[in-house]
């Protein structure tokens, strides 16, 4: 079939497999490009598929040569539908990596639950002995408590008070004002249920009593601190609350499985979970402008390279004072941060695309879904329905 991109909101409903499949070999031409040894060898990366959980797959795989399980959970082919971005992604580099004599499978479902640690856990047995490095990227509106069944929705609101700032309807490309209430108290403890660390920890401790962990493993979940002007929903809201409850697993993992357990805070990028994050994408605008004169933007695969080759494996973690990998300094350089507050109050749809990076925010956002990338023929005819490679 013919597929088109179709967006709704902050969201495009269809992706395209040949476009998916260009985006993740450029992201592997970078990841070889900065080819270093003494990496990862053995890693499973939990929330594969895409952002910066794929980049990292992508990076430990054609960077350091590591064998790689990918869990995540996307939507197949249905009906003769287009598969989510997600999957596409996963079988190009699945594809990539067996051409490259690489290991490469991976496990779609539900990665909250007990039965997708168990899956995992079994083909770590099977065919890899052991892993060294595990990632914790997962980004999800929802979780189903595997032991209650109970299920629990993130939310993204201030605390406290109602937070009104500047937005970006990235569909119509109007900057307007957005006002968000502040959670109540089962928000702010749901949020912390589905982004906080405890999934993290049910999955290392899962791994450890399998014994499938080894010796001197590395873990690395991500998260976000940004500008002071989105502090009241990001930073000091709900999901800054389930993400000091990340900090607070990495040192609980650290010490309860002998391993070095990270949270490294990376920088803005155009993702699915970032788009939908108010004020975030006007603010990722600006930012990329910025940095784009400055000559230091960075997309996902560069920021998973620096993280793998100069901080993880480097020898250079440079933590800071709460103990996390910062590979968002670039981003926060007093320059970079001045340089964007002064545009914000001025920004309007009007001059939008004079004074911000709108563009790039929208070709990023397309390509997220396989769409607008050089050579890709979006007239042919393609075919949606692909297997992953290793079976799945
Ligand atoms: P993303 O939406 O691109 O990726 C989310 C991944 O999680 C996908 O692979 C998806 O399949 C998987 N997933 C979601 N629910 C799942 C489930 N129930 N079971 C299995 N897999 C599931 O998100 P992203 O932006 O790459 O975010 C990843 C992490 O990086 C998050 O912790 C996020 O806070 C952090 N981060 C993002 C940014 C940014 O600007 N996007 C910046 C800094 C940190």
């Amino acid at each position: 079939m013919i597929v088109q991109p179709r967006i709704r909101g902050f969201v495009c409903i269809t992706a395209h497999p040949v476009g998916c499949e260009a985006k993740v070999r450029q992201e592997i031409e970078v990841a070889k490009a900065a080819k270093q040894d003494g990496g990862p060898k053995k890693v499973l990366v939990i929330g594969a598929s895409t952002g910066y959980g794929l980049s990292t797959r992508i990076a430990a795989a054609f960077g350091h040569d590591a064998a790689t399980l990918g869990v995540f959970f996307e939507r197949p082919s249905q009906k003769g539908k287009p598969a989510s971005a997600g999957w596409y992604n996963s079988v190009a580099f699945e594809k990539a990596a067996h051409e490259a004599g690489l290991y490469a499978k991976s496990i779609n479902g539900d990665a909250f639950s007990h039965e997708i640690k168990a899956r995992a856990i079994e083909m770590i047995k099977e065919d890899l002995g052991q892993v060294d490095l595990v990632v914790y990227s997962l980004a999800s509106p929802r979780r189903t408590d595997p032991d209650t069944g109970e299920t629990y929705k993130s939310c993204l609101k201030p605390i406290g008070q109602t937070f009104t700032n500047r937005t970006l309807d990235t569909d119509k490309g109007e900057v307007s004002e957005v006002s968000i209430e502040p959670a109540d108290e089962e928000e702010i403890t749901q949020t912390v249920k589905v982004m906080g660390g405890e999934d993290w920890e049910l999955w290392m401790k899962a791994l450890s009593d399998a014994g499938v962990l080894a010796p001197g493993v590395k873990s690395v979940a991500y998260s976000y601190i940004g500008p002071e002007l989105t502090w009241p929903v990001y930073t000091n809201g709900t999901i800054g609350g389930a993400k000091k409850d990340v900090e607070r697993a990495a040192a609980a993992i650290s010490e309860a499985y002998g391993c070095e357990a990270y949270v490294s805070v990376n920088k803005a990028v155009v993702t699915q979970a970032s788009s939908a994050i108010p004020v975030v994408p006007l603010y990722i605008s600006i930012l990329f402008k910025v940095m784009k004169e400055k000559g230091n933007h960075e997309g996902c695969i560069e920021q998973m390279v620096r993280l793998l080759n100069d901080r993880l494996y480097g020898g250079d973690l440079q933590l800071d004072e709460a103990k996390r990998i910062r590979v968002d300094d670039w981003e926060m350089e007093p320059d970079i941060q001045a340089a964007v507050a002064k545009v914000w109050p001025e920004i309007t749809s009007e001059n939008l695309n004079a004074l911000s990076d709108f563009s790039g925010y929208q070709q990023d956002f397309l390509e997220l879904f396989g769409f607008g990338l050089p050579g890709v023929d979006y007239e042919a005819d393609v075919e949606v329905d692909l297997p992953l490679p290793s079976g799945g």
